[in-house]
């Protein structure tokens, strides 16, 4: 036998408390035993993205809310601005091109983050561009984009909405949607918010809302229009993944009883203690600057291959983190520390990382990260 442990940035574990409410039967999403769960998962999700808009529940994988960020709010033609720092923002400039966006790609060096102003200069040059679009956690390199800081430069223009995929950054780090004038955030189930795969979450500014009304791209699926009026109703605008629902009610209630300020504490505690145990082992942080609470994205000593990295941990440890994507392909491997995520979990990871770089015949030392992690996470 061989004991599994899911330290990937996504899926990550689910509480069997969670698992367990998704076992009731089923329940009809037109019935009135329906009301009271969607009520509580709105309510929960505005507490959770820091909002007073509504937070639109889609049944679609995390990218279904970022393609409806994208044609329920723009028209073909229309100039958008995409960070592209990584896998995901790449991301962000297909789903605009496949609907006739015009994209101006700022690129950013894989590790590094976007500074806000060159967006702001950007924007001055340009007032035409209708959305600047971008990561809050880019998880192919592990780095945190300054969201305060975007939102901020982005304000003064009024033409222009800020979209954020905070897919992986959701619970991982502490996102004050409206204080910060972010439009558009997208979240999904499968990363920090401790649920199988399924679900995405948008909130949608007044600000948006107008731009929604202009907007003529083509949609049926993703109608946010039409979500936002049966979202007031205490419903979805075809079958609501009840199983999910009744789930993510169970995983805020968790995040609830922590609060706020300690789920974000504990994830900074964590990634700090993996952070910190990597460069105990003598390795770096492919992360150059401000890596993020999520995920710890590790570089890999020469003549290590991070896939083969990946697969023993996997095979020989039990242990599934994952490789890098790209151009970081064999170059990295990452650990994550997001959601149902405890020192423990921290502990594992990297002596199984240790573990496996010493059997690859890598100049390791075997406690030494450990020993560090330990230290921080006594504290
Ligand atoms: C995981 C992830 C996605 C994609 O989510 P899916 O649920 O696989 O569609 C998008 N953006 C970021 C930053 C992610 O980490």
């Amino acid at each position: 036998m061989l004991k599994r442990y899911l330290l990937a940035p996504g899926p990550t574990p689910v509480p069997p408390e969670v698992l367990l409410s998704m076992a009731m039967p089923m329940i009809h999403h037109r019935s009135p035993d329906f009301i009271p769960v969607l009520e509580s998962a709105r309510k929960g999700l505005q507490w959770l993205f820091q909002t007073k808009n509504d937070v639109l529940i889609l049944s679609s994988s995390g990218t279904g809310g970022m393609v409806g960020s994208v044609n329920n709010f723009f028209n073909a033609g229309d100039k958008a601005l995409v960070i592209n720092g990584g896998k995901f923002g790449e991301r962000w400039a297909k789903i605009c091109q496949s609907y006739g966006l015009k994209v101006e790609e700022m690129a950013v060096e894989w590790g590094y983050t976007v500074k806000p102003a060159d967006v702001e200069a950007k924007l001055k040059n340009d007032p035409d561009i209708k959305g600047v679009f971008v990561q809050a956690v880019e998880t192919s390199t592990g780095v945190y984009h300054d969201i305060e800081g975007l939102g901020k430069a982005i304000k003064n223009f009024p033409n222009t909405l800020f979209i954020v995929d905070a897919i992986s950054a959701i619970v991982a780090q502490d996102l004050k949607t409206d204080e910060w004038g972010v439009d558009i955030m997208v979240g999904g189930s499968q990363k920090g918010l401790m649920l199988p795969p399924g679900l995405a979450f948008v909130s949608v500014s007044d600000k948006a809302w107008k731009a929604n009304e202009k907007s003529k791209l083509p949609r049926f699926y993703f109608n946010f229009k039409k979500e936002r009026e049966n979202l007031v109703k205490n419903q979805t605008n075809f079958s609501s993944p009840v199983t999910l629902i009744i789930g993510l009610n169970e995983a805020v209630k968790m995040l609830q009883n922590e609060g706020l300020e300690n789920v974000f504490a504990r994830h900074a505690r964590l990634a700090n203690a993996t952070r910190e145990a990597v460069k105990a082992l003598g390795l770096s942080l492919y992360s150059k600057e401000s890596p993020s609470n999520a995920v710890t994205a590790i570089e890999m000593p020469d003549g290590i291959d991070g896939q083969a990295v990946y697969k023993t941990l996997r095979e020989k440890y039990g242990v599934t983190g994952a490789g890098g994507q790209d151009r970081a392909k064999g170059k990295i491997y990452r650990l994550a520390h997001l959601g149902y995520a405890d020192t423990f979990d921290v502990i594992i990871g990297i002596a199984a990382l240790e573990m496996t770089l010493k059997g690859m015949g890598a100049n390791i030392e075997l406690g030494k990260g450990v020993a560090k992690a330990q230290e921080l996470l006594m504290q």
